[in-house]
């Protein structure tokens, strides 16, 4: 919890507190956490029985949009308009998934190969953004119905495996949920923190091997914890293989014995529903079970552990070949490895933590649900970023290197893969041709020596460089990362003082139009309620920047006019009026006012207080 402090009615000092959240954004299911207490819990449904929310949505006639087990219903009655599985296509193009559309019972649309997919619901076309966003709609309701207060901010786990672009989206559905996403953290890391592993920066360094069997993927990862850094070491695993797996190898096995066709189970939806779901409840009941027992349509079916256990064999043959794998690309052996934990709701199976134990020479850490201990992990990191866990570090990473083409088409690394986030680094060039007046700087990400092999993030122009002789300018290259992981680049040359700076945004993913108009059209079609939450969140935007304007204004008294401080100070009175209204369209007006006046004001500032910090520094 983040503590500040506000008083709506006049202004004055009060302390109210802001949660943080944590949310597992899963592909079968997905669940949100908070800390209690000092304890990190997961939030129930309004049943008060699961913490799971199905990570399913249906699009009704009537244009209602439901997520979670209402939605999970539909998969069956109304498969065209059920949407599951949408995490497998976040931030991905039609080229990335061809080959697999069979899997999805919706329609993917293929327009344009190299844009990003878009899925069909009746005529109105989705992103995955937009989708996944539905979601952790549902996640935010659920959780400020639980703590009746609005919820802002969040930290978002995803696969160790994503990329930039699934991450990106991953944090534009955030947003578009009006969730501020402070960190995208790592499920792997995520279950080792849960797990308390990496606490204190003085902790002996140790290898981790996170296994994480879900329903329909598996992942396994080994992580290095040191002085509270986590560096992902390496993964793998099969994105088609999991629980669904074990199902199926039941209801095959079910099937021969009752004599029941393939081709019986799909025109006969209804008996094939059956049967899948007596074979999921038969391995459920053999976790803590010796015999499973019941009937199918007045018929006996049974199954005992032992046999159970000989038709998983293979597919956990499948999961051992990746732990390999895995182990290979990370250069170490079995034995290296000192703790193994057990994610995803599949390690629930006894047999599934026999043989991962055997495979590491080692017992596994299985005291916490496995479905939960990514999303609990997340909410110590977000706790950790509210700046309560003071004896726990924990220091995000780059995932890549980052760098700027010189001559010749060359990648010339700035900072390196895992450095420390935030962080700050430097280097000076100079002009390769005489008078040279602009330089274009090219900014890529990637690990290959030639920048054509690697993404590029952007590029600017430091223009206006006085004429001198090749080699004579010097020009300072710096790269700053924020602890939100976004990179500003700021180029200036040393002789004529002559300075430019972007923050670079990645060129992928949706641009801001297309988010404002998915945000203006979610909530046209959303539900009532919107208009109350609408006025929260912007009161709740408008009192932060209430607490940071006045904040700015005592700070920078030396360097503001007279002027300047009576312009913002009526416009920060004039806020706090509209923070009285009922009106969210007020509040905004009244909050881009106050903006558009400081921005400037606020750039100033920081240039002279950057300027100051670097005043006699040398890289
Ligand atoms: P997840 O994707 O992590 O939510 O895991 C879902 C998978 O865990 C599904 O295949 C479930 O059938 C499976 N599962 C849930 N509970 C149990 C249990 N008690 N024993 C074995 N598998 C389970």
């Amino acid at each position: 919890m983040a503590t500040f402090a506000i008083n709506l009615k006049d202004g004055s000092v009060e302390s109210t507190r802001e949660t943080i959240i944590g949310i597992d954004l899963g592909t079968t299911n997905s669940l949100v956490a908070y800390m209690k207490d000092g304890q990190p819990v997961c939030v129930k449904g309004a049943d008060g029985k699961s913490t799971l929310v199905p990570s399913v949505i249906h699009f009704a006639e009537n244009e209602q949009i439901i997520v979670g087990d209402a939605a999970k219903n539909k998969l069956i009655t109304d498969p065209a308009n059920t949407i599951y599985s949408v995490k497998r296509l976040m931030g991905k193009s039609f080229r990335d998934v061809q080959g697999t559309e069979g899997y999805y019972g919706y329609q993917i649309i293929d327009d344009d190969t190299e844009s990003l997919v878009k899925i069909r619901v009746k005529d109105r076309f989705y992103t995955p953004v937009e989708l996944s966003a539905h979601i952790l709609r549902e996640l935010k309701t659920r959780i400020e119905t639980d703590l009746s207060t609005v919820i802002t901010k969040a930290v978002i786990t995803v696969p160790a495996y994503f990329n930039d672009n699934q991450r990106q989206a991953t944090r534009d559905a955030g947003k578009l949920a009006g969730l501020d996403v402070l960190r995208i953290v790592n499920e792997p890391t995520a279950a080792a923190l849960a797990y308390g592993l990496g606490n204190g920066t003085d902790a002996a360094p140790s290898t981790v091997a996170v296994y994480d069997l879900g329903g329909g993927t598996f992942d396994i990862s080994i992580l290095r914890i040191e002085n509270g850094i986590f560096e992902v070491l390496s993964t793998n695993g099969d994105t088609f293989l999991g629980g669904d797996d074990f199902d199926r190898a039941i209801v095959s096995l079910w099937q021969q014995e009752l004599g029941i066709t393939t081709q019986e189970l799909n025109e006969n939806k209804e008996l094939g529903q059956q049967i899948r779901l007596l074979a999921e409840a038969a391995k459920k009941h053999l976790s803590s079970a010796e015999l499973f027992e019941s009937e199918l349509n007045g018929r006996k079916v049974s199954l005992s552990k032992g046999r159970f256990e000989q038709l998983v064999e293979p597919l956990l043959d499948r999961t051992v070949a990746c732990c390999k794998n895995a182990l290979r690309d990370a250069k170490v052996t079995a034995a290296d490895i000192e703790n193994v934990i057990m994610v995803g709701g599949s390690t629930r199976t006894p047999y599934v933590k026999n043989r991962v134990a055997q495979f590491f020479e080692k017992p596994v850490f299985d005291s916490l649900h496995p479905d939960e201990v990514v999303a609990l992990g997340a909410a110590i990191q977000a706790d950790i970023l509210a700046g309560n866990q003071k004896d726990l570090l924990l220091l995000d990473i780059t995932p890549l290197s980052l760098g700027i083409e010189t001559v010749g088409g060359l990648m010339d690394v700035i900072v390196p893969r895992n450095s420390k986030v935030p962080s700050k680094a430097g280097r000076q060039y100079t002009t390769s041709v005489d008078g040279q007046k602009n330089l274009k700087i090219s900014v890529f990400q990637g690990e290959r020596d030639l920048v054509e092999h690697n993404r590029k993030l952007g590029e600017f122009i430091l223009r206006d460089i006085p004429p001198m002789p090749a080699g004579l300018p010097k020009i300072d290259i710096q790269f700053i990362i924020n602890a939100d992981g976004i990179l500003t680049v700021r180029a200036r040359e040393l002789r004529s003082n002559l300075e430019t700076q972007v923050e670079i945004k990645p060129t992928y993913g949706i641009t801001e139009e297309e988010m404002a108009l998915m945000l203006i059209d979610s909530i046209q079609n959303a539900s009532s309620d919107v208009k109350a939450r609408g006025v929260l969140e912007a009161r709740n935007e408008a009192n932060n920047l209430l607490l940071s304007g006045r904040k700015f204004l005592q700070q920078n008294e030396a360097i503001l006019s007279e002027e300047e401080k009576a312009v913002t100070n009526a416009l920060l009175n004039e806020l706090l009026e509209a923070t009285k209204t009922e009106d969210k369209d007020v509040i905004h007006r009244a909050i881009e006012t106050l903006n558009q006046y400081t921005t400037p004001l606020a750039h100033r500032a920081l240039d002279s207080n950057i300027r100051a910090a670097m005043a006699g520094k040398k890289i």
